[in-house]
């Protein structure tokens, strides 16, 4: 091999070798982008003497999960997610995965159960869960099945997996048809 070869064949590897770092590096910069959270609004307007423990439900979903987030609606817009207080059990309603009606009951809670365990409970219909029931406190899907003294509002391990699924990070991305839903509990 002359010198001038020599040359030229080490000039071609530090270019193949320049390429592949360019490459790695505009892949890493991509994946961010690849993983970002649905966010949806909730708006808790007529959520009445509920508004912060809605808050502290919903706060406990984000810490919990990666592919959705949930944030207040700023004053004014149109809400994926209406929170409303009444007299009757807690309960929700889906339009769709992710949309719909919250009702923070207060018989429930006049009866002695948590209202930050009933806000993540229902929050969680609106990501996609149904009930599970009767089942342990360490579900949070197990709602009111678990006692009145059960207080944790944090889904499980299984819950977690599933609403990660329902919002995949490729965005909207439902891992099942979602119809309109109502959860009486
Ligand atoms: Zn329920």
């Amino acid at each position: 091999m002359t010198l001038r070869n020599a040359a030229r064949a080490l000039i071609t590897m530090l270019v193949v070798a320049l390429s592949w770092t360019i490459g790695q590096a505009t892949a890493s910069a991509a994946s961010p982008a690849a993983t970002a959270a649905v966010v949806l609004t909730y708006d808790t307007e007529g959520a009445a003497e509920f508004v912060d423990a809605v808050h502290s439900g919903a706060k406990v979903w984000n810490d919990s999960v990666a592919n959705v987030q949930l944030e207040p609606t700023a004053a004014g817009d149109e809400a994926d997610i209406e929170i409303l207080a009444d007299d009757g059990w807690p309960r929700a309603q889906t339009t769709s995965l992710g949309n719909g009606t919250v009702w923070m009951g207060r018989q429930a809670v006049n009866e002695g159960y948590d209202t930050i365990r009933i806000a993540a409970h229902e929050l969680g219909h609106i990501l996609g869960l149904p009930d599970v029931k009767p089942g342990p406190c360490s579900s949070l899907m197990s709602g009111s099945s678990a006692g009145v003294d059960c207080t944790n509002p944090t889904p499980d391990a299984a819950e977690r997996a599933a609403v990660e699924d329902n919002f995949t990070a490729a965005g909207n991305s439902p891992a099942y048809a979602y119809e309109l839903r109502t959860y009486q509990d």
